[in-house]
Order: structure tokens, then sequence, then C-alpha cells
């Protein structure tokens, strides 16, 4: 072994929703916290990515959150905001469970070392030796902003959903919001009551999806998202799939004109967005709902990537890699796909360390976890 180099048996990379499923299902299995897995997390405390959302993004403005495995959210104020609520949830979890999640610690790159086992590099923790990995990163430390002519001419305001101050950095401006997300309406919603105009913009015209989102409609929809990855394809936005529900909110911002949506624009000026059949709209603040991608870099000196771009999986072993598992990607990028992954990618990683040669079956995503009420 290399000197300063630790042995565990299992490295789960973040401590969001999916990691802690994941870290939940191997402490049921029987391995150790601390010693048979270790969880690392660069964030600066329990939350994964909740811990940064705005804070009018309350609690009962969030759709559809499930809890962790094992333990139940009950009770939340639905007036405070969710970063509060599922921070602190998480923090009970990982005492409730003594998972022992290091951080801050960034994975800075994650190698094959060789010996069968992964080595698992960071910030801050040293080096990790593994002989499987558990990857939970998420996405919102990737935000995606698209490329667009003259964007660095433009004098106003620019922030993405990553750094979104909440509306009342918007009172009085005239402010153009873009993206088709359940993010750009909550966004465009709030920042129209106190701004002076505001301006939407989509790539394509938005769904509104009325009716229930059954059960079926969300099999239906995961199964979309899973033929990608399975094809070694980057993953779609869930919006592509799912379409936006429409809520008695958004039908009074229709009504109001909020909600009226114009096609996506050419270029900015260092004061306003132009369109490519040249009308303009003055503008003071762009905002970029314009989503995420998965935050993956850490795993390229493994070479996962298809030619599609994205990395093949078998439910959510990387097809490349056995010993790697993603949870919380593609199709599992949800917090009621994030716990089912967690369990499916440790019955997986179970018989790789007990020396089981075959290859698994490809369980997933579409394994059922039973939903605990939250
Ligand atoms: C605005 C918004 C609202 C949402 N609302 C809902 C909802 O209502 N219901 C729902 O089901 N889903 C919702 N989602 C999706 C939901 O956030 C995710 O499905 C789920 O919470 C993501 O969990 P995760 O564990 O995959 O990622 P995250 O919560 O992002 O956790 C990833 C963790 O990994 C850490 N990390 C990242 N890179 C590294 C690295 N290199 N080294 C170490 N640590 C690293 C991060 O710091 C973070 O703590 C929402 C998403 C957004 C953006």
């Amino acid at each position: 072994m290399r000197e300063g180099v630790r042995e565990t048996d299992v490295v789960v990379v973040g401590a969001g929703q999916a990691g802690l499923a994941g870290a939940y299902h191997l402490r049921r299995a029987g391995l150790e916290p601390g010693e048979g897995f270790v969880v690392l997390d660069r964030s600066p405390a329990p939350g994964g990515a909740w811990q940064f959302r705005w804070p009018t993004l309350t609690y009962g403005r969030v759709h559809g959150m499930h809890a962790l495995p094992g333990m139940e959210l009950t009770g939340a104020d639905e007036a405070r905001p969710s970063a509060e609520v599922v921070a602190g949830y998480f923090a009970r979890y990982e005492r409730a469970f003594d998972l022992r999640v290091r951080r801050p610690v960034q994975v800075r790159a994650v190698r094959d070392g060789g010996d069968g086992r992964l080595l698992v590099e960071t910030d801050g923790d040293g080096v990790w030796s593994a002989r499987a990995l558990i990857n939970a990163t998420g996405t919102w430390d990737r935000p995606f902003w698209p490329r667009i002519p003259g964007q660095e001419l433009f004098r106003g305001r620019q922030v993405h959903t990553a750094g979104y101050p909440g509306p009342d950095a918007f009172a009085g401006l005239r402010v153009v919001v873009v993206g088709g997300g359940t993010s750009a309406v909550q966004h465009l919603m709030e920042i129209a009551e106190v701004a002076a105009a505001t301006t939407w913009v989509t790539r394509r015209p938005p769904v509104f999806r009325t009716g229930p989102f059954d059960e079926a409609r969300g099999r239906a929809a995961v199964a979309l998202v899973e033929d990608r990855v399975r094809r070694g394809l980057p993953p779609q936005s869930v919006v592509s799939v799912t379409g936006l529900p429409l809520t008695a909110a958004m039908e009074r911002a229709q009504a109001a004109g909020v909600l009226r949506r114009r096609p996506m624009f050419e270029r900015l000026t260092p004061t306003s967005v132009v369109w490519a059949d040249g009308s303009a709209v003055e503008a003071d603040a762009v905002v970029w709902a314009t989503g995420f991608r998965p935050a993956i870099g850490h795993l390229a000196p493994l070479g996962l990537r298809e030619p599609g771009g994205g990395i093949r999986l078998a439910g959510t072993r990387a097809v490349r890699d056995r010993r790697v598992h993603l949870v919380g990607y593609g199709p599992s990028a949800s917090t009621v796909g994030a716990n089912r992954a967690g369990r499916a990618a440790v019955r997986d990683i179970r018989r790789l360390l007990a020396g089981d040669t075959r290859p698994a079956p490809s369980g997933g995503s579409s394994q059922r976890e039973p939903a605990a009420a939250v």
C-alpha cells in the first residue's frame, strides 16, 4: 500500500440525499462507518445542495421531497426555508445513524489504483484506497450557463439559480428570466411582485401539466431518462420529460400575464436582450435558470464516458467499471430516486465485496423503496 493512503471498502462521495441513502444501506449491510466505508462531502455543513437554496424557497414550496430511508421528517414548518428544514433533518439523520461524514472534503480525482482498488484523491483528507465507490455528487456544483453573444458586454447583473439571492435584489429593476423549468417559474413569479418589469424567455414553448402526477406518469418519465443513460447519452432535464405542474399560483400568474413566454433571444447588448427579428427589451438584470449538469469531473481519470457524452449505467453501476456506482444521476436525480438508487447500489456492492464476479442484475432505479411520509 502507498504511504499515507488509507484503506476502506467503500468511499461515498457526497452527502446529499443520494449519498446519505447509500451510507444508510452500507451501514445496514454491516459495514462500519469510518472504517468499512467513509463519506466525503465538500459542503461545509449537513444538507447537501439544499443548504445553498434561496430563502424564499420555503419547505411548503418544494414539490414532493421524500424522506431519507429509516427516519421520517415530521412536523416541519412549511413557512421555513427548505434550506434550514432539510439541513436540520440531514444533520439529525447523520447523528442518528452515526454516519461520520468527513467535511469539508473535496474529491479531486478518482483513479484506478492498478491493484484492483480505486484511489480517491482529496483536498483536505489525503488519499483513500477503496474497493468500490458510490458517487453521489449531484449537480448543484455545475450550474449550466448557455453562451450567448454579447453576454460579457451586458452591464446589468447576471445571476444563475445557483447564486439566486431571492427577489428583493431585483426590486424596481427590469428583469429577464431565462429557462423553462420550475426554478425559472418560481424566480419569475416572485420577482414579478417587486420588479419594474419581467420578461420570460425559454428555448422551447413550456408544456404545462394539469392533473395528478400519479405513479404511472412518474414511472414513464423516469423510464425516458433511464433509456438515455442506458444508451450512454447525457441525462436530460426532468422538466423535459415531466412538463411543468400547473399550480394555483401559476394560474394566477398566467392570468396576470407574468407567464407570457418569448423564445430565446439571439444576443445581449450592454443594456438589452435582442431577438433575431431585431426586437429588443431593455434589461437591468438577467436571471439564468438554465439548469445544472452532473458534477462528475473528478471521475474523468477512470474513462467512464461513452462517445455520446454520458456514462452508461446498468442500474446504478457504471458499465465501464463495475466498482463505480452513480446515485442521484439521470433517472435517480430526485429525492425518491436517490433513495432507491442508494439501496440498489449497496446491494450490488455487497456482491462485489463478497467476491461474486458474475455481472449483477441491473435493478437500479426501478427498485421500489416504500416512500416515507414527510
Ligand atoms: C431548486 C431545486 C429544487 C428541487 N426540488 C426538489 C423537490 O422538491 N423534490 C425532489 O425530489 N427533488 C428536488 N430537486 C432535485 C433534488 O435536489 C435532488 O434530486 C436531490 O436532492 C439531489 O440529491 P443529491 O444527493 O443527488 O445531490 P446534492 O444534494 O447536490 O448533494 C451532493 C453533495 O455532494 C457534494 N459534492 C459535490 N461534488 C463533490 C466532490 N467532488 N467531492 C466531495 N463532495 C462533493 C456537494 O457538496 C453536496 O453536498 C430540486 C433541485 C433543485 C435544483
